[in-house]
C-alpha cells in the first residue's frame, strides 16, 4: 500500500469525522491483477450510516446554499490543487484497486482536478434573467437556486472522474451531498474526498457512504430529505433507480450503460480507423460506457480493415496495468470477468466466429485479450446488449443508410463515431445517428471537461451532466416578480 493510502481513512466521511460503518461490517477489495493482493479493507454500510450522512448534509445546507458562488469555488480551487498534486498516488491506487492501465490512471486523475477547476470558476457565471413585467415597469427575474441535499451514485468504472464530475457541480451550486462510491473501487474516491476535507470544506457539507447499492444506494434513493439522485451505472439498475426517486417526486439524473457503433465509411482513413476501433474496444479492457462494441464497415474496404485491425490487436500490449506501456489490463472482478466470459460464449453459440482473442490469458489475473467477432447476426445478444468487456464485432454494410439505420437498431444511444473524408457522409451521421455524442474521425470514447455529456434513448434521462450543462440539474430556477 502506498503511503498516502496507508493514511487515507479507509472509512465513511460523515459530517466532517472519518467514522467506520454503524455495524462495524468491513469488506475486503482485491487487486484483479493479482486477485491474492488485498488492496484494503472498506466499511460495510448499511442505511443506517446513509440515514447519518443524510442528516449531516441536511444540518449543513442552509449554511453552505448561503455563500457565495465565488466563495464556493474557492474551496474547490483548493481541491483541485491537492488532487494535482497528487496524480501519481491516485493514478496508482486507481490501477491497484480496479486494473485500469496506468496510462489511462494517470490521465483519468489529472482530468479530475481539471473537472475541480472548472467548476471552481463557474460561481462567478450569471444566477438568473432579468426583465421588464409586461403590464408595468416594474421588474422580473429568474434566480437559479441550489436543489438541496443531494445524492450520487457512481460506477466503478470511472472512480476518479464520475464522482468528481458529479461533486463539483452538486457543491458549486450551493448544494450538500451524500455519495455512494461503487464497492468495486473506493479507494480513488477517497483521495478524492480527503482533497476536498483539505480544501476545508465545512463539515457536513460533503459526506461519503461506502457501501451496496441495495443498502446505502437505496437507503438514498427512498429518503425524502434527498431532493435528487444523479446515478451513473446499468440500465436495469439506473431504471429501479428512478422508479423509486420519482415517486417521491425527485429529480433523477440518469447516465446508463451504450452499446456504441463506430462506422467506416469507404473514404475513411483507414490507420485512423484502425486506431479509433482499438482504443475505443480495448483501452480499459472495454470497460467504459462509451466503449465501442459494434464495427460497420463498408464492404469495399471491409477486408483490408480487417486485416490492420488484427494487426493493431497482435502488436498491442496486453497485461499487468502498472507498466506504463500496458494497453488492455484486466477486467475489475472475478463477477465481472465471469459475465464478460459468458457474454463471449453466447456469442459463439449464436454463430459468431472470433478472429482474435476469446480466451482467458493468464491464470491467475481476470485477463480478456482483446476479442472481436464476425458474422454476428444483428438481433443475437452480441450486437444487442452491453458486454462490458473487451469485446467488440465486426459487420459490413452497404451503403449509409443501413449502416445508420443498423447503427440506430439498439435500445441505446450513448456514443458514437464515423470515419470519412466526405463531408455529406458526416453531415448525414451528424443528422439521423441516435447518440448523445457524436463524433466524426475520433473514437468512440472520451469525454471534455467543459462540454456537455450524456447519452439518449434508454442511455440517459434528465439533463446532460459536464460542462455548463450541469447547473440544469443541480439547480432549481425560480421566477421572482419584484415590485416597488
Ligand atoms: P451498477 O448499475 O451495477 O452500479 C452502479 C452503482 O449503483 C453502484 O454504486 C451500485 O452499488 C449502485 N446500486 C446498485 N444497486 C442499487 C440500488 N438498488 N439502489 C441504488 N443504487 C444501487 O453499474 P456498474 O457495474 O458499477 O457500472 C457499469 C455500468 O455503468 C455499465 O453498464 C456502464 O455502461 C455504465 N456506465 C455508464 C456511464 C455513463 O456516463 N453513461 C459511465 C460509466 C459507466
Amino acid at each position: 500500500m502506498s503511503e498516502t493510502a496507508a493514511e487515507l481513512r479507509a472509512a465513511n466521511f460523515i459530517g466532517g469525522e472519518w467514522v467506520p460503518s454503524r455495524d462495524g461490517d468491513v469488506y475486503e477489495r482485491h487487486n484483479p491483477w493479482r486477485p491474492s493482493e488485498v488492496i484494503g479493507e472498506f466499511p460495510s454500510s448499511t442505511a443506517e450510516d446513509a440515514d447519518a450522512a443524510i442528516e449531516a448534509a441536511s444540518r449543513a445546507l442552509r449554511g453552505w446554499a448561503g455563500l457565495s458562488g465565488a466563495q464556493r469555488g474557492a474551496y474547490l480551487r483548493k481541491a483541485a490543487d491537492v488532487v494535482e498534486a497528487r496524480v501519481e498516488e491516485i493514478a496508482q491506487d486507481m490501477t491497484r484497486e480496479m486494473g485500469k492501465p496506468l496510462r489511462e490512471s494517470r490521465i483519468e486523475a489529472t482530468r479530475a482536478a481539471a473537472i475541480l477547476r472548472f467548476f471552481s470558476g463557474e460561481g462567478w457565471r450569471p444566477v438568473g434573467e432579468l426583465y421588464e413585467q409586461s403590464a408595468a415597469k416594474s421588474l422580473v427575474y429568474t434566480r437559479r437556486r441550489p436543489v438541496g441535499v443531494v445524492g450520487l451514485i457512481t460506477p466503478w468504472n470511472f472512480p476518479a472522474a464520475i464522482p468528481t464530475w458529479k461533486m463539483a457541480p452538486a457543491l458549486a451550486y450551493g448544494n450538500t451531498v451524500v455519495i455512494k462510491l461503487a464497492q468495486d473501487s473506493p479507494l480513488t474516491g477517497l483521495h478524492l474526498v480527503r482533497a476536498l476535507e483539505e480544501a476545508e470544506l465545512p463539515d457536513g457539507v460533503l459526506n461519503l457512504v461506502i457501501g451496496s447499492g441495495s443498502k446505502v444506494g437505496n437507503a438514498m434513493v427512498t429518503d425524502p430529505r434527498v431532493r435528487a439522485i444523479s446515478f451513473t451505472g446499468s440500465v436495469p439498475v439506473g431504471q429501479g433507480v428512478r422508479e423509486r426517486a420519482t415517486k417521491l417526486s425527485k429529480r433523477v439524473q440518469l447516465e446508463l450503460g451504450g452499446h456504441n457503433p463506430l462506422i467506416v465509411a469507404e473514404d475513411a482513413s483507414l490507420d485512423k480507423a484502425v486506431e479509433a476501433a482499438y482504443a475505443g474496444a480495448f483501452w480499459s479492457a472495454g470497460q467504459k460506457c462509451t466503449a465501442t462494441r459494434r464495427i460497420f464497415v463498408a464492404e469495399p474496404a471491409y477486408e483490408d480493415f480487417r486485416e490492420r485491425f488484427l494487426e493493431r490487436i497482435a502488436q498491442g500490449k496486453v497485461g499487468d496495468p502498472s507498466d506504463p506501456e500496458t494497453e488492455v489490463g484486466p477486467i475489475v472482478s472475478e463477477s465481472q470477468f465471469d459475465d464478460v466470459m459468458s457474454g463471449i460464449a453466447r456469442g459463439r453459440e449464436e454463430r459468431g466466429t472470433i478472429i482474435a482473442g476469446g480466451d482467458r490469458a493468464d491464470p491467475d489475473a481476470y485477463l480478456i485479450p482483446p476479442t472481436v467477432f464476425e458474422d454476428v447476426p444483428d438481433d443475437a445478444f452480441l450486437s444487442c446488449e452491453e458486454v462490458f468487456g473487451p469485446v467488440t464485432t465486426l459487420y459490413r454494410f452497404s451503403s449509409l443508410e443501413e449502416a445508420i439505420s443498423r447503427a440506430n437498431a439498439v435500445p441505446f444511444g450513448l456514443s458514437a463515431s464515423v470515419f470519412t473524408s466526405n463531408l455529406a457522409v458526416a453531415q448525414r451521421f451528424v443528422d439521423e445517428l441516435q447518440a448523445g455524442i457524436l463524433h466524426v474521425n475520433s473514437q468512440t470514447a472520451g469525454a471534455d471537461v467543459h462540454v456537455p455529456f450524456g447519452g439518449s434513448k434508454e442511455s440517459g434521462y434528465g439533463p446532460h451532466e459536464q460542462g455548463r450543462a450541469a447547473i440544469e440539474f443541480y439547480t432549481e430556477e425560480i421566477t421572482v416578480y419584484q415590485d416597488v
